[in-house]
């Protein structure tokens, strides 16, 4: 049971933020963070409820520019829920006399508990234990279920409850000034005796969004009818239970909660939806039962099992379910991207950037139909990259590096640096390789479903007009015979500029990019040769693609230019003239040096002076491609391909990484995983413990890393199994830390549904559950291998 519980004894109220981030319950339609149901925002509490796809706009003035701002909306807190015995003050954990504290969240089931007692100034002793869902069976659904039990009085307790729309979106201290009223609420009402309902709006997208909420009391296990009176507010509503309690006694007040939005299918207008549904849904308990079978269907299908029952287990059974709590079939046709901070919080403001590619990877092999939905997110906002692509001169689609609503570029101009006060010009934007991320993306959908469909209908228009955007934005020096790409950065946001040319920022030849975008050509051109005849006339067509880009694509396969320095690939051309960093000084100096783009500025320095990076980015290349694949590119570029390079690669990059981002040293694991074990084992266990432990101090409370999240499953399921979906095969090349005895999911690969992979360190054995037509054609290290329908093959692997 411990590896499927994350428990927490005592109320502490400094890690009460990060409890909340890391308790939020969601549906991958809406989620809300783990807040105490008594808090409003301040001091260490943030009930948060975000809603995937609600964004809104602000704009303010900032340093005399005018600033816009699209953030993902914090909605009506449906949690609210405080009590009070006789005249007494309202339950304030921070002020009672608090006891045997404890909360749990079951991810088993999707519940989080929360017991304690409060003794008044009068000696009363109240006990209250609280489980509460966001239904993964009912996405519209929610239930917040209170125990109450007066252990040493008689009297009355008052419990108030209901939906409080007050909020704002002040979760993240950095963005305050830049605008948080994104609600205005329109109504609110009593529905019926037991009921309340509020409708709200955002300011400036107008989405809609209706929440009610129905109450019930049983006493001793019985529905017991209570007086309740309703408390009206223009942007609050509440329902005032009077209990009248005996010692000893249990009584319990269910809330059961309804929420649409306007973005939501299949609903008339979302505050009727939400009133006739909160008085009509199940009770606490039916909801219960159906969320949790819900919950066993996906552990059934996602799930992965180490063989140990220890903590780690438990903390990549966590990332699983924030990963299933934002993103799930309840996103599917909901028009949503996958936001790199989960819908946990609201750093980043609900962004989408290229974190995705640290997810999909496990979506196809789990959950295609998922994947699929969420890459249409990408392929409806075809015409804002077109747009964009267009505006900076460049031909194709250029997609933003943050997008949100309608995909237009959502990275700020300005950012604040915490550390010095000011405010700096934010040149994040010219992170283009958000433009590999996505066609990577798709394209690892392509091989790991077969789904040609897919790529006929929309993959290959975002596949195709995305290599018109990288052959535009290359320069081909003919002198040379080389391309370059120039201005741009690579994933390592603490280089944004030449310190020797400030006027043109960006750096040219980013490798990660370079090379990335020959796989793309090759990519491209692939995706033109298998599309069925007609749909490749039409599309060429479609998009005014003649024979002349076909050859300029094939030509850049050959001739894209790659810098090099002391027998490594350099980050970006000129790497090799900035200075070296004292590493040590400045760890003693700052402890944690993680924000050197923070320090090095608040000393009126700057990391673009220095070898270092915030996090992988040449080796970005060997997380993303196999060796084969990279040594292929490099050779066929006409430079030399050495075997010891990605290990001196990995030397020379590593030492020089400040791990700024959780990315990063998931990526690092990944990347030593066969050229150093412990080490890739090390790095391995810091990105599990990045968002438990918050080890960047504060950041986590602010919303999940999903990316570092999911990437930490990845590298069991696909990283040390080495499965690879490449060239119409399922290929594997195990290689198990001594950490791990035993490894075992269960995936899909194409029509093959329920596949069981069984590994130790000396066995694979692969399991078809149900036969589907074909056999499995495998390649297992050097070998061929078929697996007939319904058959199993076990590997010795000596
Ligand atoms: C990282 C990016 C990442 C972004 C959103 C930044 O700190 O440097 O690589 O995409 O966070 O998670």
């Amino acid at each position: 049971m411990t590896a499927w519980l994350l428990r927490y004894d005592g109320y502490d109220p400094d890690n009460e933020p990060l409890r909340e981030a890391l308790c939020t319950l969601g549906n991958g339609k809406w989620a809300s963070r783990g807040s105490a149901p008594e808090a409003v925002a301040g001091g260490p509490h943030y009930p948060g409820t975000y809603a995937a796809g609600v964004f809104n706009r602000l704009s303010v003035e900032v340093s005399g520019e005018i600033v816009e701002n699209e953030s993902m909306v914090n909605l009506p807190d449906w949690q609210s829920l405080t009590l009070r015995v006789e005249d007494g003050p309202w339950l304030d954990v921070d002020r009672d006399t608090i006891s045997d504290y404890v909360q749990e969240l079951d991810l088993r089931r999707g519940v989080l508990t929360r017991r304690f007692k409060v003794t008044d100034d009068q000696g009363r002793v109240t006990a209250v234990a609280q489980r509460r869902l966001v239904s993964m069976a009912d996405p519209f659904c929610a239930g917040l279920d209170t125990t109450v039990v007066a252990e040493n009085y008689e009297g009355v307790v008052t419990v108030r409850s209901g939906i409080d729309g007050r909020v704002r979106n002040s979760g993240v201290a950095r963005y305050a000034g830049l605008g948080d009223q994104h609600l205005e609420c329109v109504n609110a009402e009593q529905i019926d005796k037991t009921g309340v309902a509020l409708d709200a709006r955002t300011t400036q997208s107008r989405v809609e969004i209706g929440v009610a909420a129905r109450h019930r009391v049983l006493e001793a296990g019985r529905p017991s009818d209570v007086e309740m009176s309703a408390v009206v507010g223009d942007d609050h509503v509440w329902q005032d239970i009077t209990l009248n309690v005996l010692p000893q006694r249990d009584v319990t007040i269910e809330k059961v909660v309804a929420l649409f939005t306007s973005r939501d299918r299949a609903i008339s207008e979302p505050f009727s939806e939400a009133r006739d549904k909160a008085l009509c849904m199940p009770e606490f308990d039916e909801l219960l039962r159906r969320h949790v079978l819900a919950w066993d269907h996906l552990w059934a299908r996602c799930d992965l099992e180490l063989g140990t029952a220890d903590r780690t287990q438990m903390v990549l059974r966590l990332h699983l379910f924030h990963l299933l709590q934002t993103v799930s079939s309840h996103s599917i046709d909901l028009d949503v991207g996958i936001p790199a901070r989960g819908l946990h919080g609201e750093a980043y403001r609900g962004h989408i950037f290229w974190d995705e590619t640290f997810v999909y990877p496990y979506l196809n092999l789990r959950m295609p139909e998922v994947s699929k939905s969420l890459l249409l997110y990408r392929w409806r906002r075809l015409p804002q990259a077109r747009k964009l692509a267009r505006d900076e001169g460049y031909a194709g689609a250029m997609y933003p590096w943050q997008s949100s609503a309608n995909g237009r570029e959502e990275t700020q101009t300005l950012h604040l640096n915490p550390n010095s006060g000011r405010w700096l010009p934010d040149e994040s934007h010219r992170q283009r390789h958000i433009n590999v991320a996505v066609a990577y993306n798709v394209w690892q959908y392509y091989e790991a479903t077969g789904d040609l469909d897919f790529l006929a209908t929309y993959g290959a228009e975002m596949l195709l007009e995305i290599a018109r955007f990288w052959a535009s934005i290359a320069i081909y020096d003919r002198a040379a015979d080389r391309y370059d790409i120039r201005q741009v950065m690579g994933p390592d946001e603490y280089h944004d500029a030449y310190p020797w040319r400030p006027e043109a920022p960006g750096l040219d030849n980013n490798a990660y990019t370079n090379v990335m975008v020959v796989w793309l050509l090759q990519r491209a051109l692939r995706c033109v040769e298998i599309l069925p005849d007609r749909r490749r006339r039409q599309l060429l067509d479609l998009l005014d693609i003649r024979r002349g880009d076909l050859e300029r694509w094939e030509h850049m396969t050959r001739k894209m230019r790659l810098a090099w320095h002391d027998g490594v690939l350099s980050q970006f051309e000129g790497y090799e003239r900035l200075k070296e960093l004292d590493w040590e000084d400045y760890r003693i100096r700052y402890g944690n040096i993680g924000r050197l783009d923070r320090i090095l500025e608040a000393e009126g320095d700057s990391t673009n002076n220095y070898r270092l990076a915030k996090q992988a980015d040449v080796l970005m290349l060997f997380y993303l491609l196999s060796e084969s694949e990279i040594a292929e590119i490099i050779e066929q570029l006409g430079y030399q391909w050495d075997p010891l390079l990605p290990s001196r690669c990995v030397d020379f990059y590593l030492r020089r990484t400040a791990h700024g981002s959780t990315l990063s040293k998931l990526v690092h694991a990944w990347v030593l995983a066969r050229i150093d074990r412990d080490e890739a084992w090390r790095l391995f266990m810091e990105a599990l413990e990045s968002d438990v432990s918050d080890v960047q101090g504060g950041t986590t409370q602010e919303g999940i890393h999903l990316g570092a999240m999911v990437g930490t499953v990845d590298l069991l399921q696909r990283g040390f199994t080495g499965i690879e979906t490449r060239d119409d095969l399922l290929r594997f090349d195990p290689f198990l830390p001594k950490e791990v005895p035993n490894l075992r999911f269960r995936m899909r690969y194409r029509q093959h549904y329920g596949l069981e992979v069984n590994l130790t360190s000396n066995q694979l054995v692969v399991t078809g559950r149900r036969h589907v037509g074909e056999p499995l054609r495998m390649r297992i290290r050097d070998a061929a291998y078929e697996v007939d329908p319904g058959g199993a093959l076990s590997v010795d692997l000596g």
